[in-house]
């Protein structure tokens, strides 16, 4: 049992960088040893909210096992806290997307007392300290003598942003040394902050959920979950979030399942995927809602970690999928589709956030403003397999270019080296 307030440590075993030759090709591996040459010996240290679940869990598993193998010292801490704390500051990342409701002062005071004692409980030194989103934020202030630089990584969609948790989170933002954003449009006018910086997220090509599975190994896997592979899937993988509208997938689902006869599409099933994430205490209320909604029908199936779909369950869903959704209302960037398009599944994804630097609408997928384009492209890709196989190829060719670790482990390199200067 960890001790609440005090910041917990994560192991990361090292990854060999050279793994990810055959995928990225040599001249991309041998250009990021060289920007990590002068890093060599650095000491970094990465502060989030949770170990498992969500999209920031994700990233850091991987970033931190390469960066290890290029020679830095690279160490990641989670903060702990009580549940309320999980409360306010799913508060703040609801309302940094947008929704209406208004911290109290207890409840900032909470948030304030937590990354407190979270922050009291670092002592070691490092070169570049690395806080990822809201929760651990305002830890900077209550530094007695911060050493090195220290980067703020927000990952969500802040595109529209309540007022009064702006107000309340920017002048923590602004003590930092650099402030990394997925894209421009999260960066509220007029804001000053120092090294700001633009970097997309990224999928691990070699992780578990990512390698290769033969197709009779996910359609094994899918007879398990009660899915049959020989009927159409579409399926969504993401956590029980409103703002990731898993209410509305159901609806496009039942608009095709009531006009599939017309549609000449046969015995449509969908999967929705969600896992519980350790700080998101809104899951399990919105899961009740998503039961609700999807009643008795036997062809809507949705699983959480807790019907064992780890990695490689969400692996066979995104490989085993004709179309996969992600109509999400805001997103920061949405790993989901970028693991769905390395698949060769093509993605219909909400027209938001970092969906939209993604998915090439019509390329390798399309982007949607609502339930009946979600409705109108599933559809279609549905009608049309050997559209949506070519969406897809193109999609992984997208993937490769632009949305591998490799990459974004290359933006991070950069900007340690571009502070150390
Ligand atoms: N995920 C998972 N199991 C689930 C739901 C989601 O493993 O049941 C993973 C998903 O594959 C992805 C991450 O959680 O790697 C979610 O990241 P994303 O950026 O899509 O969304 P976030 O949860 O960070 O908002």
């Amino acid at each position: 049992m960890s001790q609440m307030g005090k910041l917990q440590e994560f192991r990361i075993l090292p990854k060999s960088v050279d793994e990810y030759i055959p995928v990225v090709g040599e001249e991309r591996i041998n250009r990021l040893k060289e920007i990590a040459k002068p890093l060599r010996g650095k000491k970094v240290l990465n502060i989030n909210a949770t170990a498992y679940g969500g999209g920031v869990a994700e990233l850091l598993k991987t970033q931190i096992a390469i960066m290890q193998d290029l020679g830095l010292q690279v160490d990641w801490n989670v903060l702990t806290a009580p549940p309320e704390f999980y409360d306010v500051t799913k508060l703040f990342h609801n309302t940094m997307q947008g929704d209406l409701k208004k911290a109290t002062d207890e409840q900032k005071q909470i948030y304030l007392e937590t990354v407190e004692a979270n922050a009291k409980s670092l002592v070691e030194n490092y070169d570049f300290v690395v806080i990822h989103d809201p929760q651990p934020l305002a830890m900077i202030n209550y530094m007695t003598a911060p050493t090195g630089k220290w980067i703020w990584r927000c990952h969500i969609d802040t595109s529209t942003p309540n007022e009064d948790t702006w107000n309340f989170l920017y002048p923590y933002m602004q003590n930092y040394d650099a402030v990394i954003f997925t894209l421009e449009e999260f960066v509220k006018e007029g804001a000053k902050l120092n090294n700001l910086t633009f970097i997309p997220p990224s999928i691990d090509p070699l992780s578990p959920k990512n390698s290769y599975m033969a197709e009779t190994e996910v359609n094994n896997l899918m007879r398990n979950f009660n899915v049959d592979p020989d009927r159409p899937l579409m399926c969504q993988v993401s956590r029980f979030d409103p703002w990731k509208d898993p209410l509305g997938v159901i609806d496009v689902y039942r608009n095709i399942k009531s006009n599939q006869m017309k549609n000449n599409i046969s015995g449509l099933q969908l999967a929705l995927i969600g896992g519980m994430a350790n700080d998101d205490p809104e899951g399990w209320s919105i899961y009740d809602k998503v039961l609700r909604k999807a009643g008795e029908d036997y062809d809507l199936n949705i699983y959480t970690n807790f019907h064992n779909v780890g990695d490689i369950g969400v692996k066979a869903f995104q490989y085993a999928s004709d179309v996969i959704l992600q109509k999400s209302l805001k997103e920061g960037f949405g790993l989901t589709v970028s693991e769905a398009l390395w698949k060769g599944t093509p993605v219909i994804g909400g027209n938001v956030g970092g969906i939209k630097i993604q998915i090439k609408d019509g390329e390798n997928g399309f982007l949607v403003n609502n339930i009946q384009e979600a409705t109108e492209k599933t559809t279609y890709l549905l009608q049309h397999p050997a559209e949506a196989k070519k969406m897809g190829e193109a999609g992984r060719e997208i993937v490769r270019e632009q949305f591998l670790c490799i990459r974004e482990i290359e933006d991070h390199l950069k900007l340690f080296n571009k502070l150390s200067q």
